[in-house]
């Protein structure tokens, strides 16, 4: 958008700097994101897409079974929320974490959310967990 104001701003994508930056690249066609969502989406048992309109897909085929469905989406919301902060943090701090560095967070996140939930649902906790640390 600022490009089409006459403003001299870099298009490129700031996870790889090899292509311009949109949604359907960040998530996750983008070589940096894909690495981040091909760890996780293996994680969660999930098919590893690189489109976004196929991976919205999926996850709305995952609905039959509900505890199988709270992992994949919990996930999904994690890698989008983590390559995002990246994304600005190196747009606003010049910091740059290699793609191992976010995957670690994201699998905080989710042992943390797990351990959280784990009295209130302890059905769906256990077998997120299961998967979870199944594939670690
Ligand atoms: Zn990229």
């Amino acid at each position: 958008m600022l490009n089409g104001w006459g403003l001299n701003v870099d298009p490129l994508c700031l996870l790889c700097n090899t292509a311009q930056e949109s949604r359907y690249h960040l998530f996750f066609e983008c070589r940096y994101s894909e690495s981040v969502w091909r760890r996780i989406a293996y994680r969660c048992d999930l098919q590893v897409l690189t489109s976004w309109d196929d991976i919205v897909a999926q996850l709305q085929d995952l609905r039959t079974n509900r505890d199988s469905l709270r992992l994949p989406l919990l996930a999904t919301q994690a890698v989008i929320y983590w390559l995002w902060t990246e994304r600005n943090s190196r747009l606003h701090r010049q910091t740059f974490k290699p793609p191992e560095a976010i995957i670690s967070l994201i699998d905080k996140q989710i042992r943390n959310r797990l351990q959280s939930i784990r009295h209130a649902i302890p059905r769906a906790s256990s077998a997120m967990s299961q998967l979870w640390f199944l594939r670690s």
